[in-house]
Parts: structure tokens; C-alpha cells; sequence
């Protein structure tokens, strides 16, 4: 069945769903609706409905299903792959509005939320109300979305030792695309009747339902935690120390790495504010890392994985107060905006790869900064294996290798069996390296999946398959 866009904030159509929910025509406020946080080009959507309940969502997609007008789902607009950039003449479906925390169950160990619940406002909550952890931290905390953390699977530094999103959702409360309204998932830790269909909707990009629920599990808070930022004097030995840690029978929860290009670029920016990643200029590469545990069992933690890196650190600083702490995980929030400063334009790409691989895959980034005579800065979640590649330029000649330096990186990801996004999704930016990444069975057979929850083909057309 074809789709039948919008033709504009006037299409006709839109005053019979205007009659039941809040339809945003304003040219200025759909503006603010266009674009993420990824290269991908804005569209200013035809209109966008602010859903304040479930109900709006399920009128919102009775009427997009019977009328075939494209729907794309948007949290935040944090997303770093373009997968809330709306289709032309699409409709804005925002969750942003719906923020309420539903119910907190301690005994039973879960929270339920509505999808524009921010992170950061859950967790927080979380530990200071209930005394309770929701670990997931992608470093946009403060400002996406549980809604679009659960749509994309996000990680963040804690990942490590805690998982991703996907693995605290217990369930989900979903608008199918007909407008239908369905639960997913279980109250305690072990159900295994049917399908896992909550496990689908994890990192389904918004193309197969909308996400109106969510049900988190939640765990006892950590006792003890224990910041230090280790310096290394080459990128080459800060890798290896990933994998002598967990040799030394440490799995630290989190392990953050910044290598020398990116240690230099902010080196640069803060130069005259003084800055918690200030390091001695015998430091080229940087670990942040992170243990918890049970009360007095840190800090030997620690020492032991220390004791294990065969090469350095040359350096420790450990963080001797949550002041302390606080600031040099906001140092590493704020990586992302730091190292593209300068630049005349960018790519970010978010590649994992297996961690025994790292030396070499760190040093071949390099190879292809060089080969391309373009600047290649590297930070992220290296326990996971999960690397941020900035590829940037500071020329419109740059501008012209980037495409080609990207296919290389993705191409060194796959080779060594990686993937091409470990944690920001493949969005309307990543699409051309689905194939390479699943085969083409597999493809094809997301694709039927997609058919099967989604049959006109509305939600978020473009985006991932
Ligand atoms: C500075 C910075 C740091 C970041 N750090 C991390 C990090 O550490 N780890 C990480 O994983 N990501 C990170 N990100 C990327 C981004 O924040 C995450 O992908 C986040 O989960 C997106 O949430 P959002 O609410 O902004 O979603 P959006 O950007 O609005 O949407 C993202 C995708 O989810 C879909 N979607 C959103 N809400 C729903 C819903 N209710 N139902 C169905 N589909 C929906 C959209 O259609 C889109 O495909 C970072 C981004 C920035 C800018």
C-alpha cells in the first residue's frame, strides 16, 4: 500500500485529528521538530502531535493507518543516527510530553514510566526516593529519554558491567501501527511464555510501534564506587589495559578511554579553564575508570586491576570526593562537543568491535586518518569495545575524503567481526552498511518482521531497514 504524505500544515486530513489530540501547525515549532544530534540532513515535518496520554497515541495511529501518512516516534532528539528525522509531508508523533513516573513497586523490584520520562530525572529518583539503581547512563542523560533510550537500546559507561537498556526493560506498553494497544513482557525476573516480543521492540529505531509504557527493573544501589583516571603515554597501552584488567579477575563498571588525537583537541579547548582531564604532557591517552561494590572492597578492586596492566598506567588520579567525581564524568559528557571544536564539519561514528582487538583496530584508525589526510579523534566506551570515531576536517577538500574514510572504518569494524554501531543505531545515517553487517537472509527476514507489526509501512519509513 503506498503511503500519502502530508501536503503541508494545512492537508485537510489533519482537522479530523486535530479534533481529539494537539495538533502543532506552527511552522516555527515544527522547525524545532527537524533534526537530531546526527549529520543527517533536517526535514521540517507536515505537523506533529503532542501526546499527552496513551489514548492520543492510539487515536494519532487509527488515523495515520487509515489515511497512510508516515508516523515518526521522537523522544528527545538526542539521537546521533538520524532516526527521529521525519519523512517529507510526515507527521512529528512527540512523547516528549509525557512524563510521568507511574509506579514504583520496591517490593517487587520494578518502576513503570510513561516514554518522555528524562534519564536522568528517573534515576535520580530512583536512588534519592527509593534507595533504588537504574543503571543505564548514556552520556545525554540529562536530556533524552527513556522512551528513546528503550527505541534505540542505549548504552552509556556503566553498560559495562550492567548492560544496556534492553536488558533492564521488563516490558512495554506499545500503539501498534493500526492504533491497537498492547502489553509486552513480565512482572518478575523469569517469564518465557511465548515470544519475546519486548525484546523486538528494544532498538527497533521506532519502526515497529510506539513505546507509551515502560516497565524497568530496578537493582539494590552499589555501596561503594571508586573513580580514577588512569594515563597512558601511548593509545597502544591504554587498549591492552582493557584486557588485562578483566584478566586480573576485575570487571570494573565502567571503562572509558580518550585517545591522543581527542586528549589533544581538549587539551586545546581548555587550555585557559583549567580542566579534570588536565594532564601532565607525557599523557597521550586516557582511561576513566570506575569499580563498585560492597563497602570496603574498592578500593583493593582498584589496586588489583592496576596491578594487573602490564604497560602503565604512568598516572592515577583517583577521584577523592563525589565532587571530584561528579566532575570528570562531566568532563566526559561533554567529549562529544569538545573534540568538534575547530572543525570545519564532522562524522561521528559509533563502531564496536571485540575487545581483544582493540590495539590493532585503535592503530589502524590512525592509518586511515593518515591515509585520507583527515583528523580521526577517538573516545567512548572501550570496555564494551564500543569506540566514538570522529572523523573530522578542517578544509572543504576534507570534506570530500570523509565519505571514503568512513567506508574504511566500517569496513575495519566488520572485518575484524565487529559492527557498525554499538549503541546509536543505524537510523536513516547507517543504512548502506545494514547488509554487510546482517546478510542478506537476515535482512530479509527483518524485513518481513517489520510487514508483520507494521503492514502499511508508516512508522518511520526510511529509518533502519
Ligand atoms: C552528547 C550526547 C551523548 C550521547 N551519549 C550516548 C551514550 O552514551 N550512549 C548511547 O547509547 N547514546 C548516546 N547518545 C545518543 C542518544 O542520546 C540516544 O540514542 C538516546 O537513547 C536517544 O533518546 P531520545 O529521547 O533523544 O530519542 P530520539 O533522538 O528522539 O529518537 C531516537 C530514535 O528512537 C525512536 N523513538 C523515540 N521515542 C520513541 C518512542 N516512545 N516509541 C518508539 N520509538 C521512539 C525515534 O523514532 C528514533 O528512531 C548521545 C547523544 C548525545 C547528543
Amino acid at each position: 500500500m503506498s503511503l500519502l504524505p502530508l501536503n503541508g500544515p494545512d492537508d485537510q486530513r489533519l482537522s479530523e485529528l486535530a479534533a481529539t489530540v494537539d495538533v502543532q501547525r506552527d511552522p516555527e515549532e515544527l522547525a524545532l521538530l527537524a533534526g537530531d544530534e546526527s549529520v543527517v540532513q533536517p526535514v521540517v515535518p507536515g505537523a506533529a502531535v503532542m501526546a499527552r496520554s496513551v489514548e492520543d497515541v492510539a487515536a494519532t495511529m487509527r488515523w495515520a493507518h487509515t489515511h497512510g501518512v508516515p508516523v515518526t516516534p521522537r523522544g528527545a532528539g538526542s539521537g546521533k543516527a538520524g532516526g527521529c528525522v521525519p519523512t517529507p509531508g510526515g507527521l512529528v508523533l512527540s512523547l516528549a510530553p509525557m512524563t510521568a513516573i507511574t509506579v514504583v513497586h520496591p517490593e517487587h523490584g520494578y518502576a513503570e514510566v510513561e516514554p518522555g520520562v528524562i534519564t536522568e530525572t528517573f534515576r535520580d529518583s530512583m536512588e534519592h526516593e527509593h534507595r533504588l539503581f537504574y543503571p543505564p547512563d548514556p552520556a545525554s542523560l540529562d536530556w533524552c529519554t527513556l522512551g528513546g533510550n528503550v527505541a534505540t537500546n542505549a548504552g552509556g559507561p556503566v553498560a559495562l558491567k550492567y548492560g544496556v537498556t534492553g536488558q533492564h526493560v521488563m516490558g512495554l506498553t506499545l500503539v501498534l501501527a493500526d492504533g491497537r494497544v498492547i502489553e509486552t513482557g513480565r512482572r518478575q525476573p523469569k517469564d518465557v511464555a511465548g515470544y519475546d516480543l519486548t525484546s523486538q521492540i528494544v532498538g527497533s529505531e521506532g519502526t515497529l510501534a510506539v513505546i507509551v509504557g515502560v516497565r524497568l527493573g530496578l537493582l539494590p544501589i552499589p555501596r561503594e564506587v571508586r573513580t580514577a583516571l588512569l594515563g597512558f603515554s601511548s593509545m597502544g597501552e591504554a587498549a591492552s589495559a582493557l584486557v588485562d584488567a578483566r584478566r586480573a579477575g576485575v570487571l570494573p563498571r565502567a571503562m572509558e578511554v580518550v585517545d591522543p588525537v581527542a586528549l589533544q583537541r581538549v587539551r586545546s579547548t581548555w587550555e585557559h579553564e583549567g580542566s579534570p582531564f588536565g594532564v601532565d604532557e607525557a599523557t597521550n591517552a586516557l582511561l576513566l575508570v570506575e569499580v563498585d561494590g560492597p563497602e570496603g572492597t574498592t578500593e583493593a578492586a582498584l589496586q588489583a586491576m592496576l596491578d594487573g596492566m602490564r604497560s602503565g598506567p604512568n598516572s592515577v588520579r583517583e577521584a577523592s570526593s563525589a565532587a571530584e567525581r561528579g566532575a570528570l564524568w562531566a568532563t566526559r559528557r561533554e567529549m562529544s562537543k569538545r573534540v568538534k571544536r575547530g572543525a570545519l564539519g564532522w562524522v561521528t561514528e559509533d563502531i564496536a568491535v571485540p575487545l581483544g582487538t582493540m590495539p590493532s583496530v585503535t592503530a589502524e584508525l590512525a592509518d586511515i586518518g593518515a591515509r585520507h589526510d583527515l583528523t580521526i579523534a577517538c573516545y567512548g566506551h572501550i570496555g564494551d569495545g564500543n569506540l566514538h570515531v570522529n572523523v573530522l576536517w578542517e578544509t572543504e577538500a576534507g570534506a570530500g575524503q570523509a565519505s571514503a574514510a568512513v567506508d574504511d572504518v566500517m569496513a575495519l569494524a566488520l572485518r575484524v567481526g565487529g559492527t557498525v554501531t554499538g549503541e546509536h543505531g543505524i537510523g536513516r545515517a547507517k543504512t548502506k552498511w545494514l547488509e554487510d553487517r546482517l546478510g542478506a537472509p537476515a535482512l530479509a527476514l527483518q524485513r518481513s518482521l517489520k510487514s508483520a507489526w507494521d503492514p502499511r509501512g508508516i512508522l518511520n519509513p526510511g529509518v533502519a531497514l
